[in-house]
């Protein structure tokens, strides 16, 4: 099941926070409508019964960078 990644940077010098875009991460599974794998011919109602049609929880990092963030560094 496919997931986002949200990544936020925070920098330690100046205590700012940066979002970075999400990114999908794909997982291949024939039974996700969102993966490269659901085939094309999976559709309506028996489509919704077997696969997944949402995207699993977002994983969330905030890494701690030790530096500025680029508008005030
Ligand atoms: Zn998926
Ligand atoms: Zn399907
Ligand atoms: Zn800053």
């Amino acid at each position: 099941m496919c997931q986002y990644r949200q990544v936020s940077n925070y920098y330690v010098l100046c205590g700012h926070s940066i979002t970075e875009p999400d990114v999908e991460i794909k997982c291949n599974s024939p039974k996700c409508i969102f993966s490269p794998k659901h085939p094309a011919t999976c559709t309506g109602p028996s489509c919704k019964e077997k696969c997944f049609q949402y995207h699993q929880f977002p994983q969330q990092f905030s890494p701690h960078v030790k530096a500025k963030c680029p508008n005030c560094a």
